[in-house]
C-alpha cells in the first residue's frame, strides 16, 4: 500500500515516514521544505518539493504514485504568528487543505485522509481531561485553521464519502530513540524544546510564564506525547481507513494525564545534569491552566499503546536530539 505523506519532512512527519516504512507501507512525501528537511527523510523515500498552493502539482504527485491514502502534515503551526499573519495562515492551512481535499475527489477515488490537526481548536475549557466531543472554540486563528479544514473534511465526507480520520495532537515531545531526527523549527516556542536548547547555552535561562495558576504546583499542566507514539497512531488511523474498520473518526492523541512546567523543567535538570537558571514571569496570554486529553477513544478503537509514556524518556530523547545535533539539521 502506497501512502503520500504531505508535509513529511517537517517534524511529526518525518517520524511517521519511518514508523510508516517499519509498518511495510511505501512512502512518498511532497513537501515544500519552508520548515521541513529533506535530511530527514530516510534515503530512497521519493520527494516532490511542491506546496499545496500548487494544485496541479499535487494532482501530478497523486497520479504519479497512485497513493492508496494520504496523511496531511503541511501547516503552519505557530499560534503567535498566527495572530500576526492570519492571511498567511488560512491562505496556507485552509485553502492548501481546500486543494488537497479537491485534488483527491478529482483522482475520482476515495483515497483516505489522516489529518493533523490539533488540541487548539478546543480553546480554553474546562473539561479536565477533554473529551473530543467537547464544545470546539479555537481562540487563536491558528486553532481556526485547523477547526475550518477539520469542517471541510466533514462535508467532503458527507458529499463524497471522503474517507478521514482526524488526530488532535496535545503536546508533541521527544525524538527519535536513535537520536537521529527530532525537533528543528527556525523559531521555537516549546517548553522541553527550549529547556535543551538553555542547557546547550543558546539561551541564557528558562522563563517559567505564570506560577499562580489553580494546579498543584501552580505552573499550568499539559499532556505531552512521544513523537514516535503519535507517529504511530498515524500508522494506526491509516491502516483503520485502508482496512475499512471506519471511514470517519476524531481521536484526541495524548496520554490522558499532564505534567506542569516544573515537573517538566525539574525532570530536564535531571537528565541534563545541570540545574538551568529559571525566572518566574507572568502568565502568557491565551495559557489555560490545565490541557489534557481524554485519551481513551483512540486506545479503544485503535489500540493506541504508547511505548514512551515517561517523561524522563521524552525529555531524555530530547536532549539527546539536541545534544548531537546543537544545529538541528544544519552542520
Ligand atoms: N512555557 C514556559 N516557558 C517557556 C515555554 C513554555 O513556562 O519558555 C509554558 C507555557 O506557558 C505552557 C507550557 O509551558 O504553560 C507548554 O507550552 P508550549 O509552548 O510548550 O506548548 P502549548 O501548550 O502552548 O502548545
Amino acid at each position: 500500500m502506497k501512502v503520500l505523506v504531505v508535509g513529511g519532512a517537517g517534524y511529526i512527519g518525518s517520524h511517521t515516514v519511518r514508523q510508516l516504512l517499519a509498518a511495510g507501507y511505501e512512502v512518498a512525501v511532497l513537501d515544500n521544505l519552508s520548515s521541513g528537511h529533506a535530511a530527514a527523510l530516510p534515503n530512497g523515500v521519493r520527494l516532490f518539493q511542491s506546496d499545496l498552493l500548487q494544485p496541479e502539482q499535487l494532482t501530478q504527485a497523486l497520479a504519479e504514485i497512485q497513493a492508496d491514502a494520504v496523511i496531511h502534515f503541511a501547516a503552519r503551526i505557530e499560534v503567535g504568528e498566527s495572530m500576526c499573519e492570519p492571511l498567511a495562515y488560512y491562505r496556507n492551512n485552509v485553502v492548501g487543505s481546500l486543494n488537497l481535499l479537491q485534488a483527491i475527489q478529482e483522482t475520482g477515488r476515495r483515497i483516505p485522509l489522516v489529518f493533523s490537526s490539533t488540541a487548539a481548536v478546543y480553546g480554553t475549557t474546562d473539561a479536565v481531561p477533554i473529551p473530543e466531543d467537547a464544545p470546539l472554540r479555537p481562540e487563536s486563528v491558528y486553532g481556526q485553521t485547523k477547526r475550518m479544514t477539520e469542517d471541510m473534511i466533514h462535508a467532503a465526507h458527507a458529499a463524497y464519502g471522503q474517507p478521514y480520520t482526524v488526530l488532535r495532537y496535545f503536546n508533541v515531545c521527544g525524538a527519535s530513540p536513535e537520536g537521529d531526527i527530532g525537533e528543528a523549527h527556525s523559531s521555537q516556542t516549546h517548553l522541553i524544546e527550549l529547556a535543551c536548547l538553555t542547557a546547550l547555552g543558546k539561551r541564557p535561562k528558562m522563563m517559567v510564564f505564570g506560577t499562580d495558576y489553580p494546579t498543584p504546583d501552580g505552573t499550568c499542566i499539559r499532556d505531552y506525547v512521544h513523537v514516535q507514539d503519535l507517529a504511530d497512531a498515524h500508522v494506526l488511523a491509516v491502516g483503520a481507513l485502508l482496512d475499512g474498520r471506519h471511514d470517519a473518526a476524531t481521536y484526541n492523541v495524548g496520554l490522558g494525564h499532564g505534567f506542569s512546567v516544573r515537573e517538566v523543567l525539574d525532570m530536564v535538570d535531571e537528565v541534563v545534569g545541570v540545574r538551568l537558571l529559571r525566572e518566574e514571569a507572568e502568565r502568557r496570554p491565551g495559557d489555560p491552566p490545565q490541557l489534557v486529553a481524554d485519551a481513551s477513544r483512540i486506545r479503544a478503537e485503535l489500540g493506541f499503546e504508547p511505548q514512551f509514556p515517561e517523561l524522563r524518556q521524552m525529555v531524555g530523547m530530547a536532549w539527546m536530539w539536541h545534544r548531537t545535533h546543537p544545529n538541528g539539521f544544519e552542520f
